[in-house]
């Protein structure tokens, strides 16, 4: 008995996510320390300016398609990067504007930032994203409903199952592709001073995210790896991506998709997929 039933008799899901947070995270954290601080600046600059690109010659190497959310601050200064990712024929969800952590904003102040990030999006790259993650996994009570009355699809930002749902609004149900920490890139090879991260070994990582995804294939589960260009564009890290894409391809039955694929078939499933 399958748990959850996908397209094409498969047994499971597969999504690779990446956030192109570039500087945006830091500017909207630390705003007084981003005014002199070139090295972290730099740290985030590595992503647009490196990680992208190889990340899109891996998936080519691939022949996969991913999910890009990527801030309006890193669309507006980091343009071409962003087109190179749309011409490679990838998604592209919304990611906030500076990256701004919502449950640090009111209701009023994170509608006029979600006009902000979505006038970026169709302006800069003519794109009206289907879906949306929120920047540091940060959801607000009254977020989905925001997020159905602007007519995204789907949301990925939040933790309550392993295969796609759906979280209820005054505005109809929102469908909810979820993530969790064990497939996030940041706490595992993030340096942070003073935190207690260490930078991990990528055949650790490997064996923990190999491990992950062949339970959660029997699970019939959706496996959504979230990395960033700015930390997972960096060699090693890139090729333990591909080795995992190749050994997660050893497995029959899974299903490759991007973001808004899953919550396409999500929303077929249950109902035709509504989208204003
Ligand atoms: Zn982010």
């Amino acid at each position: 008995m399958m748990r959850y039933r996908w397209p094409k008799r498969n047994q499971s899901a597969a999504v690779l996510s990446f956030d192109v947070d570039a500087e945006s995270g830091f500017l909207f954290r630390e705003p007084e320390k981003a005014k002199r601080s070139l090295a972290d600046l730099e740290e985030r600059r590595f992503g647009p300016r490196v990680g992208v690109d190889r990340l899109l010659r891996m998936l080519d190497r691939l022949k996969l398609r991913a999910t890009f959310f990527i801030p309006g601050w890193t669309v507006v200064n980091h343009l071409a990067p962003c087109k190179r990712i749309r011409d490679a024929g990838h998604e592209i969800g919304a990611h906030g504007n500076v990256h701004e952590a919502v449950g640090m904003l009111d209701e009023a102040q994170e509608k006029r930032v979600m006009a902000e990030q979505l006038a970026i999006l169709k302006d800069q790259l003519g794109v009206k994203p289907a879906g949306y993650r929120s920047p540091s996994w940060d959801v607000n009570v009254w977020t989905p409903a925001l997020l159905k009355q602007n007519g995204f699809l789907y949301d990925s930002s939040l933790m309550g199952n392993d295969v796609p749902y759906e979280i209820a609004t005054a505005d109809g149900p929102l469908i909810e592709v979820p993530v969790q920490w064990i497939m996030d890139d940041a706490p595992l090879f993030r340096h942070v001073y003073g935190s207690t991260n260490a930078i991990a070994d990528p055949a650790r990582v490997f064996n923990l995210w190999s491990t992950e995804f062949a339970a959660m294939h029997k699970e019939n589960a959706c496996f959504v790896l979230t990395c960033h260009p700015f930390i997972s564009g960096r060699a090693s890290r890139v090729r333990l991506i591909e080795d995992l894409v190749k050994f997660m391809r050893r497995s029959p039955g899974v299903w490759f998709a991007t973001c808004e694929d899953v919550a396409q078939w999500h929303g077929t499933e249950r109902g035709p997929a509504k989208r204003r």
